[in-house]
């Protein structure tokens, strides 16, 4: 079956882990919009230069950048049969953009799941990361910023959804295939199966 679906999560929730694991098994494809202005910004191209300065800050890159992204990668031929994903829509806005490029195409979203994850965790999480990665954005008070952007944009994500029955929460907490387990198993209780 197609599945459309968003994940929601904490930076450090392991959205990105389980996304690909996830999309994985269902043979649809994980969109993640942080690894897509992560690549841009390696490759040096005009949106990444754009993007950079607000992923440095912890800051959400605008709308204007985002949406159109999202809308061009979502139109492609291997998300006809569906997409996870990840980290995107990030806020009310995105929520109703996102809306009309599925009802364009006569589709809507599925499923939207979200990971819960204690905020004391995801910070230590994100500092091991930092060693081991690198990742530009994951020094401490980029990390405390991105957290406090995440409360005020993102969280109230999960209310929008649950209002439309679409939201199912999953705990975060413990080993990744414990987790994806769990994803797998709330998914299939709502009939989403490979
Ligand atoms: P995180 O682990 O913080 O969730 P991501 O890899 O998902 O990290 O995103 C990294 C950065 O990319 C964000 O802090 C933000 O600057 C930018 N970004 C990703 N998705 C979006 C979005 N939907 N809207 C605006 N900015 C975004």
């Amino acid at each position: 079956m197609s599945a459309r679906m968003v994940l929601l999560g904490p930076p450090g929730a392991g959205k990105g882990t389980q996304a690909a694991r996830i999309a994985e098994r269902l043979g649809i494809p994980a969109i993640s919009t942080g690894d897509i202005f992560r690549a841009n910004v390696a490759g040096a191209t005009e949106l990444g230069t754009r993007a950079k300065a607000y992923m440095d800050k912890g800051e959400y890159v605008p709308d204007s950048i985002t949406n159109a992204m999202v809308a061009d990668r979502i139109a492609q031929a291997d998300c006809e049969g569906g997409f996870l994903l990840d980290g995107y829509p990030r806020t009310t806005a995105q929520v109703g953009e996102l809306d009309s490029m599925l009802k364009d195409s006569g589709l809507a979203l599925d499923v939207v799941v979200e990971i819960t994850a204690d905020a004391e965790a995801v910070v230590a999480r994100l500092l091991k990361r930092a060693g081991e990665q690198g990742r530009a954005d994951d020094t401490e008070p980029v990390i405390r910023r991105r957290l406090e952007v995440y409360a005020e944009s993102t969280a109230p994500l999960a209310g929008i959804y649950a209002e439309r029955g679409l939201l199912v929460q999953v705990d975060g907490m413990g080993e990744i295939d414990t987790v994806t387990g769990r994803i797998m198993e709330a998914l299939a209780a709502r009939g989403v199966t490979a």
